[in-house]
């Protein structure tokens, strides 16, 4: 039991969490970017995740970049952990501000969470390349919407492509602005299932001006000596038991 950490989160008035794959993978999302990942990807496709899920891979191979897509980014059953739940509950009394999140995979806002800033986007929104119409998740794992695994548009059958940021493009400048912002005010930043290395958490890092940093990270992370509290554990038991989440 981390009495402390339920100390900061009582004395808090403006917390945010800054997340990575490691929220998800508690919800059994594996990280595409783990070594277990990075091998899969070299085993099945001859290639790094980063050289398919890469915006010239996606307009040279759609065939091959949803094959991909659909086996490794989208867990459509996937259903939030305790860390979701802990700060959904956290956001309702009033004390987080702001969840931002590496991941993808729209489990926050299933657990409850509102305001929720996603820097690589989200397998939720899908848009037609040609005439931008909108997708849900749904609509892109139907296979009666796609031909050889690519979603196309019914309204004028272009590529239906999702908003998740890829390799080679660039991430959406407002969310980010917006992140930074929040993060800034806050007076307790707490970051959690990253080690801190994928752009652009480390950079998250440096807007913080309040007085309490936690990391909460399986391994240790660059960041650990800056931080004022540092748990090696699994985030979900962590931020669970000092929210009250059973
Ligand atoms: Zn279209």
């Amino acid at each position: 039991m981390h009495d402390d950490l339920k100390k900061i989160i009582e004395s808090s008035e403006n917390i945010v969490f800054f997340g990575g794959a490691g929220v998800s993978t508690e919800s059994g999302i594996p990280d595409f970017r783990s070594e277990n990942g990075i091998y899969r990807a070299w085993s099945d496709y001859g290639r790094p995740p980063e050289e398919i899920i890469c915006l010239p891979f996606f307009k040279r191979k759609p065939e091959i970049f949803f094959d991909y897509y659909k086996k490794n980014l989208i867990h459509p059953d996937a259903k939030p952990n305790r860390a979701h739940m802990a700060l959904a509950k956290l956001e309702e009394s009033g004390k987080l501000k702001a969840v931002v999140t590496q991941n993808v995979d729209g489990l926050h806002q299933k657990a409850g969470s509102k305001n929720v800033m996603e820097v690589h986007g989200s397998v939720h929104r899908n848009h037609c390349v040609d005439c931008g119409a909108f997708y849900d998740l749904e609509y892109v794992i139907d296979p009666g919407n796609c031909e050889n695994q690519v979603p196309r548009c019914k309204k004028c059958n272009g590529i239906v492509k999702p908003d998740v940021v890829l390799y080679q493009e660039s991430l959406d400048e407002a969310v980010l602005a917006k992140a930074v912002g929040y993060i800034s005010d806050a007076d307790t930043l707490i970051v959690g299932g990253t080690s801190l290395v994928v752009y652009p958490a480390a950079g998250f890092i440096d807007y913080f001006k309040g007085g309490k940093l936690i990391l909460i990270n399986k391994s240790e992370t660059q960041y650990d000596k800056k931080a004022n509290m540092v748990i090696h554990e699994s985030i979900g038991e962590v931020l669970g038991e000092a929210v009250g989440i059973l």
